[in-house]
């Protein structure tokens, strides 16, 4: 398997010939060692891509549409072995894997036909004698900084409208995570041009830094914390490089008397852990009125203790382990903070046993709206559960956080559904379901959570300038 830098279409190691440890979290064990890269390797994966940009731009949109079908059917064909490398280095159980080898494979597509699709106003003559229309261009070359919970599904997020917009790619993906992009950057190479798509591994600091600082990037598209997005706001401004913002959730699930309980236990014995808890939309902050609580307090903590935590390539494995050391330390800070100030853990709330980074399924109940476990990201297999007095409060403690990613309510009355789904300052509401996403519609924050959409016909947009050609007759 590459363990170096893709670039312009080979593997090649780190100019200073640096590596990073790549590590199983399953069981501690180092299964690679890979490129841990600087500026000097970011300026040949940024040359690598501006040579490319002629010939990948000047292609045809049906051209590139039948490049992303392609790469499409590379996950496809390659989904046993890039399944694999998912489970080994984020810890994926086999149960899960397949979900989002599936939706890497159908944004592809979408991204396709899409590009295919642009819009713009009609041309016209808006002034006498000069008839005006609308091109969109692609950028140039642009860069996709990734995360570690969907490593590759994170990185297609962002090559896909990049790519099938005519833009050249450098990609990083988590110093944690860089498996599966490489051997997909290596696959890919059948189909896709010598320099259109390039990974630079490394850590964040050094590559992520000098892909942000660099002059002839044109837009940089994260997806990670919300104070990483900050830092990168900040160092992108000198070169004016577009900045586009996947960051982090703390997602409301707003529980009214009149919902279907069991379905929602469900729904959040199943979302709220999937993957770990490690998902920027896991519904993971209930707050229920005060008949539903009663019911769903008991029901969930039962459901929650009955979640098999194990081996990710054991086939009854429900949840794996979360994805360092760094991070089973940080959730278990969170929840013993919170039953210090007064919440009451139900169930859970202690680390596996063993080498690997476990962390048992949990649910805090009673923490206060103002708690670091109610205002702070967990990113971990922790919900927790609060009981509201009116609609009112169930909206205010709903809104009352920093982040806006995404939230659900749950009730049978329909009236009540379009109201807190025209309040609630998220960028996705669900009704009577929570978690679920489909490549025709956008994904992204308000607030603190970012800004700028990933899927759907929005993402084309943020890689395309709009242009207006004026012709006097
Ligand atoms: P992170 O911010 O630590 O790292 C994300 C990426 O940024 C990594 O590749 C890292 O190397 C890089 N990076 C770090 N510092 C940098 C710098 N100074 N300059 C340039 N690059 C830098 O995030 P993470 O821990 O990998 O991922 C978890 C976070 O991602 C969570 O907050 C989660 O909510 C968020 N997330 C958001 C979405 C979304 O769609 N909104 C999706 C998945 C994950």
């Amino acid at each position: 398997m590459g363990t170096d830098n893709f670039i312009g279409g080979k593997f090649s190691p780190a100019g200073s010939g640096k590596t990073d440890e790549v590590i199983n979290p399953a069981t501690g064990e180092v299964i690679a060692k890979v490129a841990s890269s600087d500026s000097i390797d970011v300026d040949a994966a940024v040359a690598a891509a501006s040579d490319a940009f002629g010939e990948w731009s000047a292609k045809t949109p049906r051209e590139r549409s039948e490049a992303m079908f392609a790469l499409a059917k590379i996950i496809e064909d390659n989904v046993d072995e890039l399944s694999e490398i998912e489970m080994r280095n984020v810890g994926k159980p086999k149960q899960i894997i397949g979900i989002e080898m599936d939706l890497s494979a159908d944004n592809l597509r979408f991204f396709g036909g899409a590009a295919r699709n642009m819009e713009g106003k009609a041309a016209g003559e808006y002034l006498a004698d000069h008839t005006s229309y609308i091109r969109r261009d692609p950028l140039g070359v642009v860069a996709g900084i990734a995360p570690w919970n969907y490593p590759l599904n994170m990185a297609v997020w962002k090559f896909g409208p990049a790519l099938a917009t005519g833009n050249t790619i450098v990609l990083k993906p988590s110093e944690l995570t860089p498996l599966s992009l490489l051997r997909f950057a290596e696959l890919a190479s059948e189909v896709l041009p010598p320099g259109v798509l390039n990974v630079v591994c490394g850590q964040g600091e050094t590559a992520g830094d000098a892909i942000v600082r660099h002059k002839d990037i044109r837009l940089v598209s994260l997806t990670g914390d919300v104070n990483t997005g900050k830092l990168i706001a900040r160092n992108a401004a000198d070169t004016l490089k577009r900045v586009h913002l996947e960051l982090g959730g703390k997602a409301p699930v707003i529980v009214f008397d009149d919902a279907d309980i069991e379905t929602l236990v469900t729904a959040l014995a199943e979302g709220a852990y999937y993957n770990s808890g490690q998902d920027c939309t896991a519904p993971c902050r209930v707050i229920a009125g005060a008949k539903a609580f009663e019911k769903l307090v008991p029901a969930l903590t039962d459901a929650v203790g009955a979640i098999a935590m194990g081996d990710p390539f054991d086939e009854n494995t429900a949840m794996g382990p979360v994805i360092s050391k760094d991070q089973q330390d940080r959730v278990a800070g969170m929840v013993s903070r919170a039953a210090e100030s007064g919440a009451e853990v139900t169930v859970g709330g202690n680390t596996g046993a063993g080498a690997g980074f476990f962390y048992q399924p949990t649910v805090v109940v009673n923490p206060a709206q103002n708690s670091e476990i109610v205002q702070r990201e967990v990113f971990g297999p922790v919900v927790s559960v609060q009981r509201f007095n009116d609609e009112a409060q169930a909206l205010q403690w709903a809104n009352g956080v920093d982040y806006g990613l995404s939230a659900s309510v749950w009730t049978s009355d329909v009236g009540r559904a379009m109201r807190m789904s025209k309040a609630l300052e998220f960028g996705c509401v669900w009704v009577n379901q929570h978690i679920m996403i489909t490549s025709e519609m956008p994904h992204g924050g308000f607030k603190q959570s970012g800004y700028g959409k990933d899927m759907s016909s929005y993402a084309l947009e943020h890689y395309t300038e709009a242009k207006h050609v004026m012709i006097k007759h």
